[in-house]
């Protein structure tokens, strides 16, 4: 199933992409894509409703993130080998981890604000993986059963803030817009191998990343067993996978995203995201 949500920001409602591509309503059955509805229980209560006979959305309508109420949006660094070979790091022995704050989180096709005063605006494709079923401690063997499905994240992030104001990464990476969700959530039952997914980006029609899921270094099952040793994750919980190469920073001469400008990206068998860059 491709679930999503539509209308107003703030006001999204529940939705499904129907056989024909078509975006029906799911309000009338379910309050939210969120919370127990991400569960095994959740989502086989919903292949048993008749879509064709759920209202459709009119063509158009703003898409919202694909997952409401996320609790946590976590994200792996480096972990793709070429991609950290583009920002001279070194692949990590232990997966890195870093946050976006969940006030980031935005709709697929919202615009991105560029912070005021900033001149390093990047982007970065990357997996997302949706928790369906919490857990702490979580094997690795069994890590498949709490991820819910996938979708598209842009990890926008600023690479001053992350990189030259001291601390962590998270100042660079949580900025309103930086997290946009979407256009839907793919259920696991829709992805044959995450590892094996080709993903992409452009700016203004410049393909810039052109990557697969196959070289990631720490594959799903190990991130979600590796988080669950340090926090215990939740349904609607959102891991960002990590990007691979092609990104602003790794340029040469870098470049950097301005007003008017529009990225496009997307991931195989998860849909395209498409944002136009603001002044904040
Ligand atoms: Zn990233």
């Amino acid at each position: 199933m491709k679930l999503l949500r539509h209308g107003p920001k703030g006001q999204e409602k529940p939705g499904i992409v129907d056989a024909n591509g078509t975006v029906r309503d799911l309000s009338g059955k379910i309050d939210d894509i969120a919370g127990d509805v991400l569960s095994d229980a959740g989502l086989a209560q919903l292949t048993t409703i008749d879509i064709d006979s759920l209202p459709e959305v009119a063509a158009g309508a703003r898409l919202g993130p694909c997952v409401g109420r996320v609790g946590k949006f976590i994200c792996i660094g480096l972990n793709y080998s070429d991609h950290a070979a583009e920002t001279g790091a070194e692949v990590p022995a232990e997966p890195v981890i870093f946050n976006k704050w969940t006030s980031a989180i935005c709709g697929p096709n919202d615009d991105v604000e560029i912070p005021r005063g900033s001149q390093k605006t990047d982007w970065e494709v990357e997996l997302g993986v949706v928790i369906g079923k919490g857990g702490r401690y979580i094997e690795e063997a069994d890590a498949m059963s709490h991820v819910a499905g996938f979708c598209v994240v842009n990890d926008v992030s600023e690479r001053e803030y992350q990189l030259e104001r001291s601390g962590t990464w998270d100042k660079g990476k949580g900025c309103d817009t930086f997290g946009p969700l979407g256009p839907w959530f793919v259920t696991r039952d829709e992805i044959d191998d995450p590892q094996n997914l080709d993903m992409w980006l452009e700016v203004d029609g410049k393909r810039y990343q052109n990557g697969s899921t196959q070289t990631m270094v720490f594959q799903v099952p190990h991130l979600v067993a590796y988080l669950s040793r340090f926090m215990s994750l939740q349904p609607g919980d959102v891991i960002s996978t990590g990007t691979p190469p092609g990104v602003g920073m790794g340029q040469n001469p870098k470049v950097f995203l301005k007003p008017g400008q529009t990225m496009r990206l997307g991931i195989e068998g998860l849909g395209e995201q498409q944002q136009r860059c603001v002044e904040s």
